[in-house]
C-alpha cells in the first residue's frame, strides 16, 4: 500500500524523491521517510504524517546527494511513529531499505537475528530485512541481499543502498509491484510509474522473485539464485496531465466527470469494423478454451465485488452460463470446488488487490482457467492471469473508486457479447445489445450536466447520520454500491439492501430520519420496487428516487427525483450508478472531508 521511490543518477536525488513520493500519496500512507547517500556517509530523516512536513525536515540537507531511497508507510506491523517510518538500518547503519509488504516468518527471522546479536529500534517486520542483509555480507550488496532473501517468506517490494558498495542501488519484489525507469544516465524504482513519468517512459516491470541491481549505467536483472534475466523495455503510454487533477478540485470528481471518455476507452478497437461483434485482444488465444467453459466464479473485493454482481446478472440471463460471485478473501481460505470448464474471473482495478491475487493462485492451482479484469497494465493479477481485458479507464487516484467500476461493467458486458460470438448464441448477437453500449458514453454526460440538481439534494441531506440504499435485479449491486461511496467518503453509515429484503430487518429503522434512496428504473421488477416504496412512504421515510426518463408518475410518490436515460436492463447500473457518486461526493465535500484520501483507506489494497 506504501509508495517507494529509489533514485541513483547524475542529478540530485533529492528533489526526483520528494516529487515522485508526492504522486504516491493517493496509496495512502500514514507516515515517510527518505535517507540518500552523501560524502561517504548515509543521511536520513523521517516523519509522521503528511509528506510536506518530511520536505521541510530535509530542506538544505539533502541537496549534494545523487543516489537514494524514500518511502510512505502504511503501517502494518507497528504504529505509524517516527521510529517505525521507513528507511531502516541493519546494526552499523550502513544499510538502508524501504519495504512494502508483509513479512510472513520476521518473528522467527528477529529472533533468530536477535540471538545472534543484531540490535533491532522498530516494531517492524520490515527491519529484518536490513538486519539480514548485514548478516550475509562478504563482498557485494547484491549477494547478500540475494542470501538474505532465500530466508524470507511473505511479500516485499525493496530498494536497498549500502554504503559497503556504495554505487548501486537495488531492488527486489515479490508480491508487491516494483517498477525499474530507465533514463539516461539514471535509473529510478518505484511502486507505481506514476512516480517517475516525470522523468522518463521507458519501463521494467518486475516480476517476482526477481533482483535488478542499478547502476548510473547499467541494469541488470537476475533471479535470487543469480540466474540472469533478460528484459523487456516497455513505454508507458500516457502523459502526466491523466495523473493531475485538471482544474477539478478532486481526484474523485475528475473520474466521476472522466466517465464519458473512459468508457468510450473501454469499448476501442473492441467491435469489429462494420458490425457490433466484439474480439478482445487479450482473450484470442484463448477462445477455445472459453468456447467450452460451464461455470464461472467470479473473484473480487469492494467496488469490483459489486461489478462482479453485476456481471453475474448479465451473464446469467443472456449466457444461460451459471455465474458465483466470491469475496476474493473469503474464497482464498476455504476449499473451493472447481470443476473442468470452470473459468475464474477476477476483478482488480489496481491488478495488486493482495487477496484478489492469492484466490487466483489457489484456483489455478486447481485447474481453473484465470481472466483478469484490470486497470492497470503490468499489475500482478493481469500478469498471472491466463487471459485478460484492461479497462483503459487510465489511472484512478481518488481512493474512492468510479470510473474503474463503470468501466467494469461495460467490458464485463463485452466479454458477454464476446463469449456470445464463440459460442454463437444468436439470440444475444441479433439482439444488437452492442449498440447500446456504444450509445452509453453520452447518455453519462447527460447525467453528468444535470450535477446542480444533485448538489441540491446532498445539501438537504448533508446532516444525516444513515442512509438506506434499495434496488432489486440489476440495480441491487447499485444500492450496495452507492451505500458504500457514502461511508467511504463522507463517513456516513449506509446501508445497501436488495429491496425486498428490507421486510426482513431494514424496515424497523424507518423514520422521518431515515432518507431511503431507491434505484427505481423502469425494468422487469419496476412494479415491485414500486410497493417498497410505497411501505417506506407509509413509516414516514423519505425518499430519493432514481428513476427513467419516461417516468411520469414516480415524482407523486416520493419527495426526490433524480432522472437518467433509458437503456437495456444490463446496462442500466453504469448510468443509475452516476447520481450516486456524485450525491456521495456532494456530501462528503459539504461536510469537508478529505475526499480523496479517506480516512484508514488506501487505494491499492496490497495487504490481506
Ligand atoms: N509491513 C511494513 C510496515 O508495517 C510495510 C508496510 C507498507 O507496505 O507500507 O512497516
Amino acid at each position: 500500500m506504501c509508495g517507494i521511490v529509489g533514485y541513483i543518477g547524475e542529478n540530485k536525488a533529492r528533489p526526483v524523491l520528494i516529487s515522485g513520493i508526492k504522486r504516491l500519496e493517493y496509496r495512502g500512507y500514514d507516515s515517510a521517510g527518505i535517507a540518500v547517500i552523501k560524502d561517504n556517509g548515509i543521511i536520513c530523516e523521517k516523519s509522521v504524517g503528511q509528506i510536506c512536513e518530511l520536505e521541510k525536515k530535509i530542506n538544505g540537507k539533502f541537496d549534494k546527494s545523487t543516489m537514494g531511497i524514500i518511502h510512505t508507510r502504511w503501517a502494518t506491523h507497528g504504529a505509524p511513529t517516527v521510529e517505525n517510518a521507513h528507511p531502516h538500518f541493519d546494526c552499523s547503519g550502513k544499510i538502508a531499505i524501504v519495504h512494502n509488504g508483509i513479512i510472513e516468518n520476521y518473528n522467527y527471522l528477529k529472533a533468530k537475528l536477535e540471538k545472534e546479536g543484531h540490535n533491532f529500534k522498530s516494531e517492524t517486520d520490515s527491519e529484518v530485512i536490513a538486519h539480514l542483509i548485514e548478516s550475509h555480507f562478504e563482498e557485494t550488496l547484491e549477494d547478500a541481499v540475494r542470501r538474505a532473501l532465500k530466508e524470507v517468506e511473505g511479500a516485499y517490494g525493496l530498494a536497498i543502498i549500502s554504503l559497503d558498495d556504495p554505487g548501486k542501488l537495488i531492488a527486489a519484489r515479490h508480491g508487491s509491484q516494483l517498477i525499474v525507469g530507465i533514463g539516461k544516465k539514471e535509473h529510478f524504482i518505484t511502486s507505481d510509474v506514476a512516480a517517475i513519468l516525470e522523468y522518463t517512459k521507458n519501463v521494467v516491470y518486475l516480476d517476482d522473485n526477481e533482483i535488478a541491481v542499478l547502476t548510473r549505467d547499467n541494469m541488470k536483472t537476475t533471479d535470487v539464485d543469480n540466474v540472469q534475466i533478460s528484459k523487456r523495455i516497455d513505454e508507458i503510454q500516457w502523459n502526466l496531465d491523466k495523473i493531475e487533477k485538471s482544474g477539478y478540485k478532486h481526484f474523485m470528481l475528475k473520474e466521476i466527470h472522466e466517465q464519458p471518455q473512459a468508457l468510450r476507452d473501454s469499448m476501442l478497437g473492441r467491435y469489429e469494423k462494420d458490425n457490433n461483434l466484439v474480439h478482445l485482444g487479450g482473450l484470442k488465444d484463448k477462445e477455445n478454451v472459453l468456447r467450452n467453459i460451464r461455470r464461472i466464479i467470479i473473484v473480487a473485493c469492494g467496488t469490483s465485488w459489486h461489478a462482479g454482481l453485476i456481471g453475474e446478472y448479465m451473464i446469467e440471463e443472456h449466457l444461460g452460463i451459471p455465474v458465483e460471485v466470491e469475496y476474493a478473501s473469503e474464497f482464498r481460505y476455504r476449499n473451493p470446488v472447481i470443476e473442468e470448464d470452470t473459468m475464474v474471473v477476477a476483478i482488480s482495478q489496481s491488478g495488486e488487490t493482495a487477496d484478489t491475487l492469492a484466490a487466483i493462485r489457489e484456483a489455478s492451482k486447481k485447474g481453473a482457467i484465470i481472466l483478469s479484469i484490470c486497470n492497470v497494465v503490468g499489475s500482478s493479477i493481469a500478469r498471472e492471469a491466463d487471459c485478460g481485458i484492461f479497462l483503459h479507464a487510465g489511472p484512478e487516484i481518488g481512493v474512492a473508486s468510479t470510473k474503474a467500476f463503470t468501466s467494469q461493467i461495460a467490458v464485463i458486458f463485452l466479454l458477454t457479447l464476446f463469449l456470445a460470438r464463440i459460442r454463437g448464441n444468436r439470440e444475444v448477437l441479433s439482439n444488437d445489445m452492442a449498440s447500446k453500449l456504444k450509445e452509453i458514453p453520452k447518455q453519462v454526460q447527460k447525467i453528468l450536466d444535470r450535477e446542480d440538481q444533485i448538489i441540491k439534494i446532498a445539501q438537504l441531506y448533508k446532516d444525516n447520520g444513515n442512509f438506506l440504499y434499495l434496488g432489486r435485479g440489476y440495480n441491487y449491486p447499485v444500492a450496495l454500491e452507492g451505500a458504500l461511496k457514502l461511508k467511504e467518503i463522507s463517513y456516513i453509515h449506509a446501508e445497501g439492501y436488495p429491496a425486498a429484503e428490507m421486510k426482513h430487518g431494514p424496515i424497523a429503522l424507518i423514520d422521518k430520519n431515515m432518507p431511503v434512496v431507491f434505484i427505481a428504473t423502469t425494468d422487469k421488477v419496476y412494479s415491485k420496487i414500486l410497493s417498497n416504496i410505497e411501505e417506506v412512504r407509509t413509516r414516514g421515510g423519505k425518499v430519493i428516487a432514481i428513476a427513467s426518463e419516461s417516468n411520469n408518475e414516480i415524482s407523486k410518490l416520493v419527495d426526490h427525483v433524480f432522472y437518467i436515460p433509458e437503456t437495456i436492463d444490463a446496462l442500466t447500473p453504469i448510468l443509475s450508478v452516476i447520481p450516486l457518486q456524485l450525491l456521495a461526493y456532494q456530501m462528503a465535500v459539504m461536510r469537508r472531508c478529505d475526499v480523496d484520501k479517506p480516512r484508514n483507506l488506501a487505494k491499492s489494497v496490497t495487504v490481506e
